[in-house]
């Protein structure tokens, strides 16, 4: 076992106490959905679900992977729930999102990697709410042909994907994946499609080199990836990978600053960054400019 480090003064993180998001807890009850925020235990829930800001995670609370970081359960998930789109649908619409999040479990055991189940879920939610702006961020569809293609052609407004660490640490990390077959989607998402921002994140803290997060990023500029996210790594429990270090405030600002002159469109590097943490805000800002 890893015992976890106690956190440093600049990760502070408020209880949830504001009325709506108990609203946003009710509506995820209602609909019976999954959200990434409550599974991956995230720090910022308080903060997201008090502005209706949420992440949906689709194809059930079971992956077939076990990457050292997450604290989603591994096993072997149930079958689609073929009515669940319509849920996220219902909820997108009732919470009234400008943006919404819709992300995976990892699901190898299907054929399609789960694809068309995601491009059902887009279909939907365009469908119920027109204006809201779809960001869809998805397992690596590894050995699965042709998901990727079902999942582009339904057009989301932002693919992301996360490549979450450096190469050098997929194997202790990110154990069932591959660095290049990663990169090599965000690449493929730009050439079947312009039109759709990609996006990809990383976590700091679990013993890369200042050096090796420069080299992702020239990677990811190399895809065209147009959007990142840097974040420190928080460790779940005990059984999880143990923090190697906690980057300091400043560290994150010189990250944002390189992968600004490196040419991101969209930058978010701060000790709490998530994924998803303000990509609601920061969307419809760049769309407003
Ligand atoms: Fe949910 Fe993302 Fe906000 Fe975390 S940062 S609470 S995962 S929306
Ligand atoms: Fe967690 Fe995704 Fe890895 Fe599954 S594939 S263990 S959901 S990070």
């Amino acid at each position: 076992d890893n015992p976890i480090r106690r956190k440093p003064d600049w990760i502070r993180v408020k209880a949830p106490t504001h009325p709506v998001y108990h609203e946003t807890r009710a509506l995820m009850r209602e609909n019976r959905l999954v959200t990434v925020c409550e599974e991956a235990a995230c720090p910022n829930i308080g903060e997201c679900w008090s502005q209706r800001h949420a992440t949906m995670m689709i194809m059930g609370d079971t992956c077939t992977r076990a990457c050292s970081f997450c604290n989603v359960a591994t096993g072997i998930p149930r079958a689609l729930d073929a009515d669940e789109p319509r849920r996220v649908a219902d909820a997108v619409a009732t919470l009234g999102l400008r943006h919404v999040v819709v992300t995976s479990v990892d699901r190898d055991d299907l054929p399609d990697g789960g694809a068309e189940h995601f491009a059902r879920t887009i279909r939907a939610v365009r469908a119920a709410a027109p204006g809201t702006t779809i960001e869809v961020l998805t397992p690596d569809f590894l050995r699965k042909d042709g998901a990727l293609e079902v999942v582009v052609e339904a057009c989301p407004d932002v693919f992301n994907h996360n490549l979450e660490t450096v190469p050098r640490l997929y194997l202790p990390v990110r154990p069932g994946a591959r660095y290049f077959h990663s990169l090599r989607l965000l690449d493929r998402v730009k050439e079947l499609d312009p039109s759709i921002f990609t996006k990809s994140g990383l976590m700091v803290g679990l013993g890369e080199a200042w050096g090796e997060v420069l080299q992702v990023m020239d990677d990811l500029r190399s895809a065209e990836v147009d959007f990142l996210t840097i974040g420190q790594y928080l460790q779940p429990t005990v059984k999880h990978a143990a923090v190697d270090r906690f980057v300091e405030p400043a560290e994150f600002e010189d990250y944002a600053r390189m992968a600004r002159g490196k040419g991101f469109l969209l930058v978010s590097a701060t000790p709490l960054t998530r994924s998803s943490y303000h990509a609601d805000r920061d969307f419809a800002e760049l769309r407003a400019a």
